[in-house]
């Protein structure tokens, strides 16, 4: 069985993206940078922008935190993203959510104009991404889509699975397989017969927030399994995937943590990257 190492493979990316900033200097006299927004003091939303501040400056972007209290007015929030909207210097802009309850989630994602949506959240992109146009990509499925690839470089044809159709992962993801001529199936809650859904795929996307809901006699032989699931349990962290019992079916598997995790990171700063390239034409 092939482990999918997402640490290696988002070095990886991250030493190709910082090569790529260095010719970007050299041609344009400027860096790509990306503003992250930062609402109220949840340890968890802290630690991700904290993460996300360090890999940037790694790869040679500018990259600055904006900080506002729980408190803050959507109003306020609202302003300071038209503000970074006509900042030449901001290529990308991410919120990070979620957000207290007195703020629109959805206000904000449309606030942010659609060519420094690095989320991939706006509905712009989220309709480019489905007409098969160029769009910023959500970072975890493109994660998880560049680790399926470095597997198996020619989709075409393959039965995929995504379990999940959350607009974050499972909706882009179908979209990436399409993209690459898979047929997928999306499962979600009310789909009657999972594992025989699970059972036909060559490609598993577990996006469910369930610990260990894939079991070992749901994946076929040879398949290539991605789990995204971050559960914390009694035992630590796990994903959406039994890893012990897939793992021995699987040809390919990535485990938690350590697999697509850090993968998404490092989408993030190449979505930076790609929004400073198509400002620049
Ligand atoms: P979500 O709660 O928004 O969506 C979960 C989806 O699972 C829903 O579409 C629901 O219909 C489906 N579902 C629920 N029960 C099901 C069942 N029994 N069978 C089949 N489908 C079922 O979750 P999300 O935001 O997509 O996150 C999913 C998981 O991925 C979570 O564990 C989250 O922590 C993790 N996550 C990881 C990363 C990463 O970087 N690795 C990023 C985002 C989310």
């Amino acid at each position: 069985m092939i482990l999918i190492d997402g640490k290696k493979a988002a070095a990886e990316l991250r030493a190709e993206l910082k090569e790529e900033v260095a010719e970007l200097k050299s041609k344009h006299n400027k860096v790509p940078g990306l503003t992250v927004i930062l609402i109220g003091d949840l340890t968890p939303s802290q630690i991700y922008v904290r993460n996300k501040e360090k890999s940037a400056n790694e790869v040679g972007l500018k990259s600055e935190v904006i900080k506002y209290p729980d408190s803050v007015e959507e109003k306020t929030v609202l302003e300071k993203i038209q503000e970074l909207n006509n900042d030449e210097t901001v290529s990308g802009i991410l919120v990070q959510l979620p957000l207290p309850k007195h703020i629109d989630k959805q206000k904000v994602i449309e606030a942010i104009d659609p060519s420094k949506d690095v989320d991939g959240f706006h509905p712009m992109n989220v309709g480019n991404l489905s007409s098969g146009y160029e769009s910023s990509i959500p970072c975890t499925p493109l994660g998880c889509y560049l680790l399926i690839k470095k597997i198996e470089p020619n989709l075409s044809g393959k039965k995929a699975v995504v379990v999940g159709r959350s607009n974050l992962n499972g909706k882009p993801m179908t979209q990436l397989l399409l993209k690459e001529n898979c047929t997928v199936t999306i499962t979600h809650s009310k789909t009657k017969d999972l594992k025989a859904e699970c059972l036909e795929a060559d490609i598993i996307v577990a996006a469910v927030g369930i610990p260990e809901l894939v079991r070992g006699d749901w994946v076929k032989k040879d398949s290539i399994v991605i789990d995204v699931g971050i559960n914390k349990t009694d035992n630590g962290i796990v994903g959406d995937v039994h890893f012990d019992e897939v793992s021995k079916n699987a040809k390919a598997l990535t485990p938690v943590p350590g697999g697509v995790g850090p993968m998404t990171i490092a989408c993030l700063l190449k979505n930076t990257i790609d929004c400073f390239k198509r400002s620049q034409i």
